[in-house]
C-alpha cells in the first residue's frame, strides 16, 4: 500500500522510484524494510514448490523468469542460478554507487522497529556499501530505472526464451515490455506456450492465436501441482 511522509501519502510507483531514492533515501529505505518483513512473513505456495520439484526433475533444462521480488521462489529452494530475478530480489541490495555490481545480503535490521519511526544508529549503519561507505540501495529494478543484464538478466531471459520448447507464463499480467518479448522470443522459436492464470491478460489474445498456445484458466498454486505429476509420469 502507500507510504507516509509527514502529512503525504505516496503510493508504490512514486516509493520504487530513483528518484524518490535520491530524495529520500531514508524514507525508501523505511518502505523496502517494512516491505521486506512483509514478505519474509509469507509462506511459499503449493504452486512455487511445484517449480522447485520441476527444476529438480528438469535440471539445466529448466529456467525461471520472475517478476516476483520476494524471494519466495529461493525460498522454496529453486536454485539461484537458473531463477532470473528480472525486477530484482528484495532478498538483496547494492552500492548505490555501484562501486561494485556484488549484491549484499539485505540488512538484518530490528524486526521490532516501528515501520515509520527513524533507525536506529544501529540499524543505520548497515545501510551503507562496505566497500566504499556510501549507501546500499535495494535490489530492486524501480519505475525510473531500465532493465539491464548485469543485474537483471535481460539479454540472458531474452536469449533463453529464443531456445525454450514449453514458456509457461505463470501469473503474470504481460504489462512490462520484457515479459512481452520473452513470450514473442518463444513464438519465434516455435516453443509451446502456456498461458497459466485465473484472469484474462495482455498475453491471452496473442497466446489465444498461437496455433502452439494453450490457456489454463486456474490458479498456479493449483494447477502446477497437477502438472507436475503429469511431468513425473514422462519423465
Ligand atoms: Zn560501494
Amino acid at each position: 500500500g502507500y507510504w507516509t511522509i509527514g502529512s503525504q501519502n505516496y503510493q508504490p510507483q512514486e516509493m520504487a522510484t530513483f528518484s524518490m531514492f535520491n530524495l529520500r533515501p531514508m524514507e525508501v529505505w523505511k518502505w523496502y524494510i517494512y516491505r521486506h518483513k512483509v514478505c519474509n512473513q509469507v509462506a511459499p505456495n503449493a504452486g512455487h514448490y511445484a517449480l522447485v520439484e520441476m527444476e529438480n526433475i528438469l535440471k539445466d533444462r529448466f529456467s525461471l523468469i520472475t517478476q516476483n521480488v520476494d524471494g519466495l521462489h529461493k525460498r522454496a529452494g529453486n536454485s539461484v542460478q537458473r531463477t532470473f530475478c528480472i525486477h530484482g530480489n528484495l532478498e538483496f541490495c547494492r552500492c548505490s554507487h555501484e562501486c561494485t555490481e556484488t549484491l549484499y545480503p539485505f540488512p538484518k535490521i530490528n524486526p521490532d522497529r516501528d515501520k515509520e519511526a527513524d533507525l536506529s544508529e544501529t540499524d543505520l549503519k548497515k545501510l551503507y556499501c562496505p566497500r566504499c561507505n556510501e549507501l546500499l540501495r535495494p535490489h530492486i529494478l524501480w519505475f525510473d530505472e531500465r532493465y539491464n543484464e548485469n543485474y537483471y538478466k535481460l539479454q540472458s531471459s531474452l536469449a533463453l526464451a529464443k531456445q525454450s520448447d514449453i514458456l509457461f507464463l505463470i501469473g503474470t499480467s504481460g504489462i512490462t515490455n520484457l515479459p512481452y518479448h520473452v513470450m514473442k522470443n518463444a513464438g519465434d522459436a516455435n516453443s509451446y506456450i502456456v498461458e497459466i492464470n485465473p484472469a484474462e491478460t495482455n498475453f491471452t489474445s496473442s497466446v489465444a492465436a498461437y496455433e502452439k498456445g494453450f490457456i489454463v484458466r486456474e490458479p498456479s498454486s493449483t494447477v502446477l501441482p497437477k502438472f507436475l505429476e503429469a511431468f513425473k509420469k514422462v519423465m
